[in-house]
């Protein structure tokens, strides 16, 4: 694979600190060196991702990216984002990996946990030595969530958990899983640990995207968990919910990352291909695609980088993240399909990237609040009505 260039017409680079160029540059030239030689061989096995390189991820500081102590790398929103972006560049089962272990694991034990809680699993989740899951989603209950089956009754000093958890990325790996489950006091969260009894992760096989990722099935039946394993501070559907902005603000830099790298691939692909005695970048159609691909990748930089300034800020609201994940995974998605056609039948093949993306980034418009859902909230939020 050629050298990556990146993307960058506003000259946004001027806008970053040395420290958030730094981390970019540094997830840039792990995923060419470290991550992309590896990858082929994890998407041709279905559900496989290459274990070896957790060390290294934690080494650089990719879980829990932006949380402050417990030997987290406490770097701010926007070296966060583009630390994202980079990763997604590599692969989306990549920063998968890297949300739900920081946005969906760490942030609500950081966020919820008790002391004891967070002195435990937090540093050895941001070294990598722990692994962990989220489990929100049902075989029933997806895009509304709070109609969950999955019941946690009191029984003595702890807790009994029943029920099914479907989509649930990196559940066979895991260490730690975060399972929200309904209480007679509503929705609270649980840290599930491997080797419970009667607890069970099995994987889902046969996925045409996401492959370099595992996605399973958690089992829960009279799974005994004890108060301690609580998240105390976690009271309903905000809990989870507080989580997924974290990880969907991650995703909208994050498919910008596909986006670049499939616009990358295809600008180069197009200069050297030549079709009727010419380039295929010297055809008007060509660059009519190309303009439009740089067109919405840059307005997709400047609306994930304002979001992440607010963000730092803390005048965040959850719509706006709505907005860029559903903006940039819904243009990333647009640019891989043209990418793809632009390299005719090339295109289909993995020695090339873009139907890789364009496969990955249908599950990164389905997870974390479907595009549809998306657009639902933001209805909601500037009409008042909720939409049924
Ligand atoms: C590879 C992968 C990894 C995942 N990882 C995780 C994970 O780690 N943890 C986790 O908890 N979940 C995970 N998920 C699950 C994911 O979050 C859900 O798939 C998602 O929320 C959508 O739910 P659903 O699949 O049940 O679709 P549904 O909710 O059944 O939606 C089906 C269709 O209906 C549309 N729709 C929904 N509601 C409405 C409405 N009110 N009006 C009109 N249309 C509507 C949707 O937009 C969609 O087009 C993962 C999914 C995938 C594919």
């Amino acid at each position: 694979m050629p050298d990556y260039r990146g993307l960058d017409f506003l000259l946004l680079d001027e806008l970053f600190t040395e420290e958030q160029r730094m981390a970019r540059d540094t997830v840039r030239e792990f995923v060419s060196k470290e991550f992309l030689p590896r990858l082929q061989a994890h998407v041709r096995q279905d559900g496989s991702f290459p274990m070896e390189l957790v060390p290294q991820l934690a080494e650089l500081g990719l879980f829990g990216t932006n949380l402050h102590g417990y030997g987290c790398a406490g770097l701010d929103n926007v070296a966060y984002g583009l630390v994202m972006q980079e990763l997604e560049r590599g692969d989306s089962g990549l920063r998968s990996f890297a949300s739900v272990q920081g946005s969906l694991v760490m942030y609500p034990i950081h966020a919820y946990g008790s002391e004891e809680q967070k002195e435990r699993w937090l540093p050895e989740l941001a070294a990598g030595r722990a692994i962990g899951c989220f489990g929100l989603t049902e075989p029933d209950f997806g895009s509304h969530a709070s109609g969950m089956l999955t019941r946690a009754e009191r029984k003595g000093d702890g807790w009994l958990l029943n029920g099914t958890k479907r989509w649930i990325t990196n559940g066979t790996l895991a260490d730690v899983a975060v399972v929200w489950a309904r209480t007679e006091d509503g929705i609270r969260g649980f840290l599930v640990e491997r080797g419970m009894p009667g607890f069970e992760a099995r994987d889902i096989k046969g996925k045409f995207s996401l492959r370099a990722s595992v996605t399973s099935e958690l089992f829960l039946q009279d799974v005994e968990v004890p108060e301690a394993n609580r998240l105390p501070d976690a009271a309903g559907m905000k809990g989870p919910l507080s989580c997924l902005t974290q990880a969907r603000y991650g995703i909208s830099w994050g498919a910008l990352g596909a986006a670049m790298a499939c616009y990358d691939e295809v600008l180069e692909y197009s200069r050297d291909r030549i079709v009727q005695g010419g380039p295929l970048a010297g055809k008007q159609l060509t660059q009519a695609k190309l303009v439009h691909m740089l067109n919405e990748i840059t307005k997709g930089q400047l609306l994930a980088y304002r979001v992440a300034q607010l963000k730092d800020e803390g005048k965040l609201h959850h719509t706006m993240v709505s907005m860029a994940k559903r903006n940039n995974v819904d243009i990333a998605l647009d640019v891989a399909r043209v990418a793809r056609d632009l390299l005719g039948a090339n295109g289909i093949v993995d020695d090339y990237q873009a139907m890789r993306h364009m496969v990955n980034l249908e599950t990164v418009r389905t997870y974390e609040g479907t595009h549809d859902v998306h657009t639902l909230i933001l209805g909601e939020h500037i009409t008042g009505h909720r939409a049924i």
